[in-house]
């Protein structure tokens, strides 16, 4: 236990809180044309607030590591993916998305690194951490289901998609699409933040939010499953 344990002064604060994938707290920063609202997911962070319990916002590695928030290096890609779909030399342009991946996933080992230390710290002195709230429909932060980023673009025109549809996307074409490539699996960073955790001996339940679902009936789902912890 740390010296400063939250048992050794006094003051408002609850000691418990959650942590949430970043763009449950802003959907700006979703992959663009997947934005499922304008700001924060509506209505889902009101219970959470009232009983008391403080929420801390994980990277968003996507805007870290994939050309920021516009997301510019995978849609530089895009063109070459389509291109080669279905082509001979489509295995060779894999493996160079391979190679591109492998790179983020040592970001996300890292970034996922940083908050397993800060998860140890505050349970060292004293915090509850009751929860992480993961997006689950991400190549990244998915807990139980994923989008494999390196298949989305042949995916995509196999199902008739110009390839304009793609580097272009509008919110009803990703609606209709996106959640039937999702597969089971957990995304780069979360797989790596449940690794760090489990090899630290944390056990911590992981939540997961879908956003296709109908938002009401998630947010009272998942506050269910949050307060009962
Ligand atoms: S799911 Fe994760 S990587 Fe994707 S936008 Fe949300 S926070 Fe970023």
């Amino acid at each position: 236990m740390s010296s400063r344990d939250s048992s050794s002064f006094h003051d408002k604060r609850g000691g418990k809180f959650i942590y949430v994938s970043s763009c449950l707290l802003n959907q700006n920063r979703r992959f663009p044309g997947i934005a499922v609202s304008e700001g924060a997911i509506p209505g889902l962070f009101e219970e959470i607030m009232r009983n008391g319990i403080g929420i801390e916002q994980l990277p968003c590695p996507e805007c870290l590591g994939w050309g920021g928030i516009s997301r510019d290096s995978v849609f530089r890609f895009i063109p070459i993916f389509y291109r080669y779909s279905g082509s001979r030399l489509y295995p060779l342009i894999k493996a160079m998305g391979r190679v591109w991946l492998y790179k983020y996933r040592r970001l996300c080992k890292r970034r996922a690194h940083e908050i397993v230390r800060d998860i140890k710290s505050a349970r060292s002195s004293g915090y509850r951490i009751l929860s992480i709230i993961a997006m689950n429909d991400s190549p990244t932060c998915g807990a139980t289901r994923k989008l494999s980023i390196l298949d989305m673009v042949a995916n995509l025109k196999e199902r008739g998609l110009r390839v304009k549809d793609i580097e272009c996307p509008q919110f009803d074409m990703m609606r209709k699409h996106l959640p039937n490539l999702l597969v089971a699996g957990q995304g780069h960073f979360m797989s790596e933040l449940i690794n760090g955790l489990k090899q630290n001996g944390i056990v911590i339940p992981v939540l997961a939010y879908d956003p296709w679902s109908d938002p009401q009936k998630e947010t009272d789902r998942l506050t269910e499953a949050l307060l009962e912890l």
